[in-house]
């Protein structure tokens, strides 16, 4: 068996999640996974990685995206326009890579019209994210669409010598994907498995339908990790490790102490959104609270699963109760 492992390139990324990784095999064709976000910065990191294994960007053949954020995403246009380079994609998640602009103009929308104000958050706050969200628009360059490839989740990727299973792997992002490789035991994990637990994104739901609870998706993402012989993590952030089981535990329990936190939270009274977030991530500054955000919207998913929460709208506004299904701890 040949055990072909990727070099990790660390790129810089203009956001609080600091450095992103992308991975490179070189032989038997130079492939890359991931790319970082559109900047200079990142480009001039990511032209020097490949300069040090003696490639230029224009060798590269293929670039595997694991979902398309921004800071995975974002130099693929770049690249393909500096190369004769395929860039792949998991079907459902390619619309992001045509339409990048598009796509999130309409998760703006949402935030601005639906999300935002069912949190209660004050309006000044509301616009400073709406400006975060609208400044990613910056970080991600078009990638022309006859060099656009899709999977689907039954093919095999070969890449590195080796043929790799494609995962989905909803909770931090519908349309991620991570690649396992069962012989080697390797597993390119993206945002799903990382040093702590990714943030649960909340993501305008499709037409007609619910919004999908992020965190409840993503523990059944990690019970099919579990399940998998991996002695190789390549996460999308942070340094290589081995000890995903170690990893996944410490993030179950770290999850259902904080959930224990908002039932704690509830009982006190606290019911919208901000009054949850301010609450229990009074120690952060208001500024940096809305990624406390996501996850209080994660930990009441994962309590309205479980029937103990129960979520009333009022003016636009979300409400959350304790069911008197069952006592609080
Ligand atoms: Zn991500």
């Amino acid at each position: 068996m040949t055990m072909n492992q990727p070099l990790r390139i660390e790129l810089p990324t203009p956001y609080a999640v600091g450095t992103v990784n992308c991975y490179l095999f070189t032989s038997p064709d130079p492939v890359l996974i991931d790319t970082g976000v559109r900047s200079d910065e990142s480009r001039a990191a990511l032209v020097a990685a490949l300069a040090r294994q003696g490639l230029a960007s224009a060798d590269l053949q293929r670039i595997i995206i694991t979902h398309p954020h921004e800071d995975h995403c974002g130099l693929a246009g770049w690249l393909a326009d500096h190369s004769q380079a395929t860039v792949w994609i998991w079907e459902e998640g390619v619309d992001w890579l045509l339409h990048f602009p598009e796509r999130l103009a309409e998760r703006v929308a949402y935030y601005r019209d639906i999300f935002l104000p069912g949190t209660a958050m004050p309006v000044a706050m509301q616009t400073a994210v709406l400006t975060y969200f609208e400044q990613l628009k910056a970080s991600y360059g078009p990638v022309p669409a006859d060099r656009i490839r899709t999977f689907s989740l039954a093919d095999t990727l070969c890449f590195g010598g080796l043929h790799w299973q494609i995962l989905h792997m909803p909770g931090h992002a519908h349309h991620q994907t991570c690649f396992y490789q069962p012989d080697s035991r390797q597993l390119i994990s993206a945002d799903m498995l990382l040093h702590r637990a990714p943030t649960p994104v909340v993501e305008n739901p499709p037409p007609g339908l619910p919004r999908q609870p992020g965190l409840p998706l993503f523990m059944q993402s990690l019970d099919v990790l579990e399940g998998l012989a991996i002695d190789s993590v390549y996460p999308g952030h942070g340094p290589i490790f081995h000890d995903p089981a170690e990893k996944i535990a410490q993030q179950r329990k770290r999850i259902e102490r904080r959930k224990q936190h908002c039932l704690q939270a509830l009982a006190e009274g606290h019911q919208t959104l901000v009054e949850l977030t301010d609450h229990l991530y009074a120690q952060r500054a208001p500024a940096l609270r809305f990624a406390g955000l996501w996850m209080i919207v994660g930990y009441l998913d994962l309590l309205q699963t479980e029937g103990r929460v129960q979520e009333t709208e009022i003016d636009g506004v979300w409400h959350y109760v304790l069911t008197n299904n069952h006592p609080t701890s």
